[in-house]
């Protein structure tokens, strides 16, 4: 199941991004990537289940909170895609890629509809919450200070 959709998608003889495997590697990363393809979007994932669960946020993560980002869900990809930086040629996602941030994140909870974690890195800290509304939309925000 896992990686289907990812490959699917993708021709490995002319792409430079990974194909890549489900793994552990129990590192708990995650990454935004600033895609410039046929629109501007920051590619938000978070390595979980052995595979970087992504969303596609087109205005890019809030960095204050009470801001709220549609973030919509796109394909699982493979554990090694968080390194990626570069092009990607005419084709599904053509464009350049460049990372935006990195770092490691803490997982707050789980739940079909919610996710609440901590985030550790350059650019974005602290408290972040994907809230799901419907289909393959979700909701990026940042938690405020606790009273
Ligand atoms: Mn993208």
């Amino acid at each position: 199941m896992a990686l289907e959709e990812y490959k699917e998608k993708r021709d490995f003889t002319s792409t430079p991004e990974p194909a890549g495997e489900v793994k552990d590697s129990g590192l708990n990363r995650f990454v935004v990537q600033e895609h410039h393809a046929s629109r501007l979007h920051y590619d938000f994932r978070l390595e979980m289940d052995g595979v970087l669960k992504s969303w596609a946020v087109p205005k890019g993560p809030p960095e204050q909170p009470s801001v709220r980002r549609l973030a919509v869900q796109v394909e699982d990809h493979p554990v090694d895609y968080v390194d990626f930086a570069g092009v990607i040629p005419e084709g599904y996602g053509a464009g350049t890629v460049a990372i935006w941030d990195h770092g490691t994140y803490r997982l707050l909870a789980r739940r079909e509809d919610r996710l609440e974690f901590s985030l550790a890195g350059e650019r974005l800290q602290g408290e972040y919450l994907l809230l799901h509304t419907d289909g393959k939309n979700w909701l990026l925000m940042k938690r405020g200070p606790k009273k």
